[in-house]
């Protein structure tokens, strides 16, 4: 492949703070690279409270235990989405409920959350695909309404805002993620945002295998106990060190990502008002990261036929989610509410295109080129 689809950027203090770590000789998680992290990320985002996890998955799973998600407990969510959306309450016994997304955003659509909710549902769990918001306001008025609890997963949201507010920051809890192929990254890693007041104190103790641990490391209790449920959630200082370094330069990531993700859009827009493809969408409301720029095609030959002159060219062009109720897991464990049409389009439509921290004006160029020779 001469044009990835995607490459993390690690070029700043990410090897001097791998090697103060391993001299530090505290491996183990929660030490001051982990608190330097959770200050970060509380101050960037401006979030009441941080908990960094080994994975987004993790953030999620940890987010169901809060919520005491029991056997038969409903969760609306997308269908387009990653599997840990789901799999985190079906592990708990809960059963996701889909709904469709808009074309336009490729995010939930808030106006099926009314229909899809009965009397087991205990939660709605948006997706801000690509880094661009749903739209919060009108689901935290319908959970309020409702007596339901939010979990954002914000996978893929780091250092995007909906009306000023940090994607992750709005529900009551927030997931976001670290993994390699994210726009900051750890290898594998992630973050939990805990947005209220009364849940602080349990998701520390689930994170740290249902002890009390972390009062003790602050001093509150002289000795940490097995308390409550949990489990081993928690990365090490090795894994924190690394995020540190890269969440010091997550604006200039994110920046030359929004910069090549604008340059696509300008170029293209011909050939979506030719109805070649449709472009992605950006409420006014929402600021984005420049987390993923695709293009939905009109059905799964037109997607197929570019996708393989982009990679005849040697460029890394994936499509991206087998919608969860078409998914053999999905089936088993989730069911639909209402028609799944869109959901279905851009699953068989949507091509991602490169983008990535250190991507060159030559190499957006080039596939540039390719996409307007379709
Ligand atoms: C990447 C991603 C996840 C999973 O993140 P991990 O850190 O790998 O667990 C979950 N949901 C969405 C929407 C994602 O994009």
């Amino acid at each position: 492949m001469t044009i990835p689809y995607s490459k993390p950027s690690l070029d700043g203090n990410e090897q001097r703070y791998l090697l103060e770590a391993l001299q530090d000789a505290h491996l183990s998680g929660d030490g001051r690279f982990t608190k330097a992290c959770h200050a970060e990320l509380e101050k960037t985002a401006n979030a009441r409270k941080a908990l960094l996890t080994h994975s987004c998955t993790a953030a999620l799973e940890i987010s169901a235990l809060l919520l005491d998600i029991a056997p038969g407990d409903e969760i609306i969510m997308p269908s387009y989405t990653f599997v840990s959306t789901a799999n985190a309450f079906v592990l708990r016994g809960g059963v996701p409920v889909f709904i469709d997304v808009r074309a336009d955003t490729v995010n939930m659509d808030e106006a099926l959350i009314e229909q899809a909710i009965t009397p087991k549902t205990k939660a709605i769990a948006p997706v801000h695909y690509a880094g661009v918001s749903c739209e919060m306001d009108t689901i935290l008025d319908i959970a309020k309404a409702k007596g339901l609890a939010v979990v954002e997963d914000a996978a893929q949201g780091l250092g995007a805002t909906y009306k000023g507010r940090a994607l992750g920051t709005m529900g009551d809890l927030g997931a976001l993620s670290f993994h390699a192929s994210k726009n900051v990254v750890s290898g594998e890693g992630g973050a939990l945002f805990v947005n209220r007041p009364d849940f602080a104190e349990r998701a520390e103790i689930i994170r740290e295998k249902g002890t009390n641990r972390s009062r003790f490391l602050r001093g509150e209790v002289d000795k940490y106990t097995w308390v409550d449920k949990g489990s081993s959630y928690l990365p090490s200082e090795i894994v924190a060190a690394l995020l540190l370094a890269q969440l010091e330069r997550a604006d200039k990531i994110n920046a030359r990502r929004v910069a090549l993700w604008t340059a696509y859009h300008h170029a293209f827009e011909d050939m979506e008002r030719a109805g070649k493809f449709r472009r992605p969408t950006v409420p006014q409301s929402c600021s984005h990261n420049g987390h993923i720029y695709y293009l939905v095609f009109p059905d799964a030959a037109s997607q197929a036929r570019a996708r393989g002159r982009l990679v005849e060219a040697g460029i890394g062009a994936p499509s991206h989610y087998v919608p969860l109720h078409s998914s053999p897991g999905g089936q088993r464990f989730g069911r639909v509410a209402g028609s799944m049409k869109n959901t279905d389009q851009i699953g068989d439509g949507l091509l991602r295109l490169p983008v990535f921290g250190h991507m060159t004006d030559e190499q957006h160029a080039r596939v540039v080129e390719i996409v307007l020779g379709l």
